[in-house]
């Protein structure tokens, strides 16, 4: 994992320490081993799992500038893109948001056996997170929703001025087109679709990045049984 890490996040342009290819090995190697008992992620090798979570993860610090952001990460999963981004990110102020209770007590626990004792870990839904509105410079969120509904999730945590990147599959277009009205009616507007190769695969990823323009209506988000009902379309 370590010489994986290493050599991608070069081809990615970043820098790491020792600290922090420590930190990410360790929180890997925690990852394979709980997930041999618990179901936390379909990726099961570990050097998949240095490219297809942390790589593809660190690829965000190269389209957005974090440094001293705080930043949610929203359905999280057993950490990503989130803890990477805290790890590799000059003083990123981190809060991970899921609704699965083992995955939260998952990150909490490992980001405590790897020093990040600062990383927030909130068991909850996003839509129901009232007390977060409009707090965080940035929203990131990877394989959780199509954008109309997801939009409805993490929009509303963003400060105005602030930045919403969707991570995606590399031919989502036509998604974000769909999507392109839910963000508008949730004071965000699309600034545009970066595509990345994940270093050390044939994989490419795409981020819709969103800039928060105005504060989201006070009728947003509703509840996730009317989000997925009759999400916001044109
Ligand atoms: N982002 C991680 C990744 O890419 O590895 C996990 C992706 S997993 C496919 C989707 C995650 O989103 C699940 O852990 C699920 O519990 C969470 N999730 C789905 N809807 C959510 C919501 N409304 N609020 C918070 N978490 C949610």
């Amino acid at each position: 994992m370590e010489d994986i890490l290493r050599a991608g996040l070069a081809e990615l342009g970043l820098t790491a320490d020792e600290g922090q290819i420590g930190a990410l090995v360790r929180y890997g190697e925690r990852l394979m081993e709980v997930n041999r008992i618990t179901n936390l992620t379909a990726i099961r090798d570990e050097a998949d799992a240095a490219r297809l979570h942390f790589l593809d993860s660190a690829a965000l610090l190269t389209l957005a500038d974090f440094s001293g952001k705080s930043v949610v990460d929203v359905g999280s999963g057993a950490g990503f893109p989130g803890v990477p981004l805290r790890v590799l990110g000059q003083d990123v102020e981190l809060t991970v948001i899921d609704s699965v209770g083992k995955k939260v007590d998952f990150v909490r626990d490992s980001c405590r056996a790897v020093g990040l004792e600062d990383v927030t870990c909130i068991w909850g839904r996003a839509e129901e997170m009232s007390q977060l509105r409009e707090r965080f410079d940035v929203a990131v969120s990877r394989a959780v929703a199509e954008l109309d509904m997801l939009a409805e999730l993490c929009l509303p945590l963003v400060k105005v001025g602030g930045l919403f990147l969707a991570m995606k599959k590399p031919d989502c277009d036509e998604e974000a087109a769909r999507g392109e009205f839910a963000v508008k009616a949730l004071g965000g507007r699309i600034r545009q679709i970066r595509r990345y190769a994940v270093p050390g695969t044939d994989t490419v990823h795409a981020v819709v990045m969103i800039e928060k323009v105005r504060p989201t209506p006070g009728q947003y988000p509703r509840r996730w049984a009317q989000i997925s009902k009759k999400p916001l379309r044109g």
